[in-house]
């Protein structure tokens, strides 16, 4: 059965979608069975694996809507699958924006997603969803299908103000729709060691946040950036880059972290 996880941060530009696809790819390649769903409109998860968000027939919005199941609008890429790291993918472009709207009167319209995926949980060991940077109805249908949430996160000075909104946000999803959610961890990104004030910030994430903090610290990496040109996850386009390595690791620490969850 699958471990569901949501990355999110309502922040942008943080690294979710980076975090996302990265992650797919290296727990792909560790040989796990995976699942990437995006939950942003934008689609930059879709296109950075490999797949054309214009040419989708269903997306996430039809399962949204129940006008599709996962099984019906879930796609694999041929690119994923040349580079050795293939994880099917549950894609999304603008149609997703209107969803929003088109929810409004529908009941129990923040889980709509969670009856979507337990269907196909049986078929994967990890589904990993790519949130939209905003604590909206897409991301409540996030959170309330998932066991955890991953937080990646810049080691600036306003990172633990940002942070707080979103730990409310979980432990109000937590009390009142999903008792499983719980914060699997935080992962610093885009993490410049020789910044002195990185390595500040991510002391103090360690003291606040002790072992939520993951041990795995993904660098500042022009490969993980290229990457998504290309419409492949770093891990895929470049494996032998420092950012691509550490992502792999970071998959090695989840699959050990989700080992001892079920415990
Ligand atoms: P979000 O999904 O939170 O908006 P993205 O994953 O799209 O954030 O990342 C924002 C930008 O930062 C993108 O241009 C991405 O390529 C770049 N980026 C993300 N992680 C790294 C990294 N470790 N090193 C270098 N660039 C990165
Ligand atoms: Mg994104």
């Amino acid at each position: 059965m699958a471990k569901i996880f949501c990355v999110a941060n309502q922040k942008g530009g943080v690294g979710k979608t980076t975090t996302t696809v990265n992650l797919c790819a290296g727990l792909a390649k560790v040989g796990q069975r995976v699942l990437m769903v995006d939950l942003d409109p934008q689609g930059n998860a879709t296109m950075g694996s490999g797949v054309d968000k214009r040419s989708l027939q269903h997306t996430v919005y039809d399962v949204l809507l129940e006008t599709a199941t996962v099984a019906e609008a879930r796609v694999k890429s041929e690119r994923l699958a040349e580079a050795g790291c293939s994880y099917d993918i549950l894609g999304a472009n603008r149609d997703l924006a209107g969803a929003e709207v088109e929810l409004v009167d529908v009941e129990r319209r923040e889980r709509r997603l969670k009856q979507g995926l337990d269907a196909v949980a049986p078929d994967y060991d990890f589904i990993l969803i790519d949130c939209p940077p905003a604590l909206s109805m897409l991301t409540l249908n996030g959170l309330c299908a998932a066991h955890g949430v991953i937080v990646p996160m810049q080691c600036e000075y306003f990172a633990l103000e940002g942070l707080s909104d979103l730990v409310n946000t979980i432990k109000q999803v937590h009390a009142n729709l999903n008792k499983d959610l719980e914060i699997i961890g935080l992962l610093r990104v885009m993490f410049d060691p020789r910044i002195t004030l990185q390595q500040q910030v991510s002391d103090q994430l360690k003291a606040h946040f002790a072992d939520k903090v993951f041990n795995t610290v993904i660098p500042r990496n022009v490969r993980l950036a290229e990457a998504p040109s290309y419409g492949l996850p770093g891990v895929a386009f470049d494996p032998s880059a420092r950012g691509s390595q550490a992502f792999v690791e970071f998959a090695e620490e989840m699959v050990a972290r989700i080992g001892s969850m079920k415990r």
